[in-house]
């Protein structure tokens, strides 16, 4: 029996260009940095790469896929009468730029052995609050873009700085003046506020439920604590140029827990300065 039944899971692999395979529903499409929503009948459970994933009362559940995510992805829906629901995600695969940033006090490109200890215990508590699974949806009503201006900084580039190569830069540059209020993206709950994180400066975490959490750096002003509950578009802290930094902007950055997601797909094309100010 359990061979047969293994066999007729193997063909219900469905591709997900039909949207709708078996019994659960996902929308958006599924593309390096993105994610997308599922929907499945309540009380089915959801599997994804081997990791059992929360789903709401109502049966959403989220799926964030990571910079280089594989093109093919697998997922596990096990329904609560004993049926089985398998599907492939095909990931639409990008390239990424190369960007050079020259100018960066050669310390915090490379760090002494007493940095590399802070630089450490730093990267723990952002490990710490990233790895959080709230029952909270605040992430389905959408982001909009916490600061209105040019975008300095794009997902994904690789990065030479000060002419040495380093790591993918993994969320947004919006430049900004100084002292420009950062507005919550999504509703949530701080998860983390540091006043000066050696690489990311004046730095505060939004948990959006379900894995998915924001990050703001370089922030010359804190205007919240951990804990707190903030809405959407509410004023958390003020634009500088804290921690590794050549002038002041926002870098945001998208988690879907330890995956950096591109904010770029979540909040769409930059609103006109016209717009910010009305808002
Ligand atoms: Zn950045």
């Amino acid at each position: 029996m359990r061979a047969r039944l293994a066999v007729v899971v193997v063909g219900l692999w469905a591709s997900l260009d039909a949207a709708v395979g078996g019994e659960s529903i996902i929308s958006g499409e599924p593309m390096q940095g993105g994610l997308v929503h599922g929907r499945v009948s309540p009380g089915a459970q959801v599997w994804y790469e081997g990791r059992k994933l929360r789903v709401s009362q109502r049966g959403q559940f989220v799926i964030g896929f990571g910079r280089n995510e594989a093109p093919i992805t697998k997922l596990d829906i096990r329904y609560p009468g004993g049926s089985r629901e398998q599907r492939q995600l095909n990931v639409a695969q990008r390239e990424y730029d190369i960007q050079r940033i020259d100018g960066l006090p050669p310390r915090k490109v490379e760090p002494t052995a007493k940095d590399l200890v802070r630089i450490r215990q730093e990267a723990a508590l952002i490990k710490t609050a990233r790895r959080r699974d709230s029952a909270d949806t605040d992430f389905l009503l959408g982001f909009t873009w916490p600061v209105v201006g040019q975008i300095s900084g794009v997902y994904g580039s690789q990065r030479v700085l000060n002419g040495k190569p380093r790591r993918p830069h993994y969320g947004v540059d919006v430049a900004a003046r100084a002292g420009t209020p950062v507005r919550a993206p999504a509703s949530g709950v701080v998860s983390l506020v540091h006043r000066d994180m050696y690489f990311t400066g004046g730095t505060i975490i939004i948990d959006h439920g379900h894995g998915l959490s924001s990050v703001f750096s370089h922030l010359s002003e804190v205007h919240v604590r951990e804990r707190q509950r903030v809405a959407r578009a509410e004023t958390i802290a003020k634009v500088g140029a804290t921690g590794r930094a050549t002038g002041p902007h926002l870098h945001w950055g998208v988690n879907w827990f330890e995956r950096r997601l591109d904010p770029q797909l979540m909040a769409g094309p930059m609103p006109t300065a016209a717009k910010q100010n009305s808002r």
